[in-house]
């Protein structure tokens, strides 16, 4: 495993409170944690960078995950926030929790204030371009979700050879309400394109990505940073029995872009000489944005009920494969 301090790679983990259908059920809250990186199941460790336990609120978390990250950006590195879980784990609730509620935001709403307030709090020589894409993989096909004509967009790469989704809306974007506008919109036209949005949600990866451009009009220095936001698809096991036609595609697609997801990361931080970015779309997409001189974060979320401890124990080991 690469030094710790040096690795470029984070993998937090987050567990939700019981809810009330599984505390009406008489489900056991089963994790116990063991100081700030640390939480056992059934007796077994599982050790991450840090460890959140089921009270912990959406500031308290991105304070503790996000903030720097979006230094690091406005620095011009570029960096990837992932949100991987089971079904109803609290990836959403992680990624965008309430939009629109100042206590219940998540990171991606923060991390918007965070960007402007920076920008605001910068002298006149600098000019900053920010533009936003939003899009989501579902049965490998990349859908822009600032523009419902495009259903299936392809990953082409620029004249550097970084890999990019070509074709896809770029907003630019001047204000925090900009760019909560659109992401309203995207989320908008995605309900509006399938019937069941739960479904839909569990079974897609949403992406949504920050570009940063800051130049210096005195001495025409120039420095860009980018951020993706991943909010993945349900990592649970599709039941082997009955599943066919569409339902196992969709379970095939995304057991091999997570598996995938899983090695590419797991190779970054062993320092492995390969990396096998090309065996997904998601993992070409996010190749100058995963590792290296990159910030990644990873955040494993988790439900603390006994119902659901097969899925837990099999999401808390995909975490520590990634470490
Ligand atoms: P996912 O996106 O993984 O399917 P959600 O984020 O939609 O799951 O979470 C499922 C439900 O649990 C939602 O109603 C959400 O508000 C709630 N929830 C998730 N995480 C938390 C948390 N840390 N604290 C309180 N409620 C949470
Ligand atoms: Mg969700």
């Amino acid at each position: 495993m690469a030094d710790p301090a040096q690795c470029s790679i984070k993998v937090v983990c987050r567990f939700r409170p019981l809810n009330s259908s599984e505390v009406a059920r008489g489900d056991k809250y089963i994790p116990k944690f063991q100081g700030e990186d640390c939480v056992t199941i059934g007796g077994k460790p599982y050790y991450f960078d840090r460890v959140f336990q089921s009270n912990t609120t959406q500031v308290q978390f991105y304070n503790a995950v996000a903030q720097k990250i979006v230094k690091d950006v406005l620095e011009g590195y570029n960096g990837t926030i992932f949100a991987y879980g089971q079904t109803s784990s609290g990836k959403t609730h992680t990624m965008e929790g309430k939009l629109h509620d100042p206590d219940m935001m998540g990171i991606i709403p923060r991390i918007v204030q965070d960007i402007f307030n920076y920008i605001y709090s910068m002298d006149e020589n600098l000019e900053f371009h920010i533009k936003v894409s939003y899009f989501e993989i579902y049965l490998d096909k990349i859908r822009d979700l600032l523009d419902v004509t495009k259903t299936n967009l392809s990953v082409h790469e620029d004249k550097n050879r970084v890999p990019y989704v070509k074709g896809c809306t770029e907003r630019f974007v001047c204000s925090p309400q900009e760019v909560m506008d659109a992401i309203d919109e995207g989320k908008n036209n995605r309900h509006v394109a399938v019937t069941n949005m739960n479904e839909h949600s569990s079974r897609s990866h949403s992406i949504f990505l920050i570009n940063i451009k800051q130049e210096n009009t005195q001495t025409e220095q120039k420095l860009t940073g980018k951020l993706y936001l991943v909010d993945l698809a349900g990592s649970e096991k599709v039941g082997k029995t009955g599943a066919e036609g569409t339902v196992l595609d969709e379970a095939k697609m995304i057991n091999k872009s997570l598996s995938s997801l899983g090695i590419v990361i797991s190779a970054l931080a062993e320092g492995s000489s390969y990396i096998p970015y090309r065996d997904s779309k998601m993992t070409r997409i996010l190749q100058d944005s995963l590792g290296g001189n990159c910030r990644t974060t990873m955040v494993i979320c988790c439900s603390p009920s006994s119902f659901n401890d097969a899925e837990t124990k099999s999401t808390l080991l995909f975490g520590q494969r990634a470490k």
